[in-house]
């Protein structure tokens, strides 16, 4: 039988299954050179072969987009930048415009991670603003939320996430998340060795869903929320096999060719 009715109408048996394609996306920092990148990607297209169900994506610095559009051309590996400029062209000397990054086949942008929020003083404002150029663009923003340390011990993890989810909402509109994706990254988890329990990331990522439901039903049905913070092949699978956890950003094991495809492999099995 197909359900013709308005999405928020849908069966409950219907939402409650899990129909979101797992996505597991690298986000390479500043790192990489030619011939190691060209490695790098070389592993990650051959090993992505026998991925059949997650979606795959690797975000190396600006430099390297072209050898990637390259490289990855004619294979399911998806690619995007890690960044972009607020503004969509001119007078705005070392910036990269969302309609550049399309040019070059990004299908993603990563927007608002935590090391351009605290180390380039990008606040909600800034962060929502690109995300709304990506998507005008038609590149899929990757929403970086996430709390501090201290942020959680004082236990505003929820206020915090949900300020920065709202600056995104309130300028754009809740439908607009349906063209991204959101990544809960605790940024006392980001290249620390210390990961959320799958419990924790869990708590957060339903808050979040419930959040956005409270104002679109499937808009929080479909969307993807990936956790980020030292995933890694040996905890991706109790990570991944949470009912809101969709995949996962990837920083320091998205570097090595088998760490990675044994990420992307958990969310493959996940399903
Ligand atoms: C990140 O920077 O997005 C990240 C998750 O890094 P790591 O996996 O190294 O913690």
């Amino acid at each position: 039988m197909i359900f013709t009715g308005p999405a928020d109408k849908l069966p409950r048996f219907l939402t409650e299954v899990r129909m979101r394609q797992p996505l597991v996306a690298g986000n390479w920092k500043m790192n990489g050179s030619k011939s190691g990148v060209a490695e790098l990607l070389a592993g990650v297209k051959a090993g992505a072969g026998s991925i059949a169900r997650a979606e795959v994506a690797v975000c190396p610095p600006y430099v390297f987009l072209p050898m990637t559009a390259a490289a990855l051309a004619g294979s399911t590996v998806r690619w995007g930048a890690q960044n972009l400029s607020t503004e969509t062209a001119g007078a705005y000397t070392g910036e990269v415009a969302a309609s550049m990054l399309k040019d070059f086949g990004c299908t993603y942008v990563i927007v608002g991670h935590s090391e351009r929020r605290t180390l380039y003083g990008e606040d909600d404002a800034i962060v929502a603003r690109k995300f709304a150029v990506a998507r005008a663009a038609g590149l899929k923003p990757i929403l970086c939320v996430g709390e501090t340390l201290e942020e959680r011990e004082q236990s505003v993890t929820e206020q915090v996430v949900a300020r920065q989810l709202d600056a995104v909402i309130e300028r754009e509109g809740v439908a607009a998340l349906a063209d991204g994706v959101i990544a809960y990254e605790p940024v006392w988890a980001i290249g620390t060795g210390r990961t959320a329990t799958p419990e924790q990331a869990q708590e957060v990522h339903a808050f979040i869903r419930a959040r956005i439901a409270d104002r679109d039903a499937a808009v929080a049905a479909g969307l993807r929320i990936l956790y980020g913070g030292s995933m890694n092949a040996g905890n991706a699978a109790e990570l991944l096999a949470k009912p809101d956890i969709d995949g996962g950003l990837i920083g320091g094991a998205s570097l090595k060719a088998p760490d990675f495809l044994a990420i992307c492999q958990a969310a493959d099995a996940s399903l």
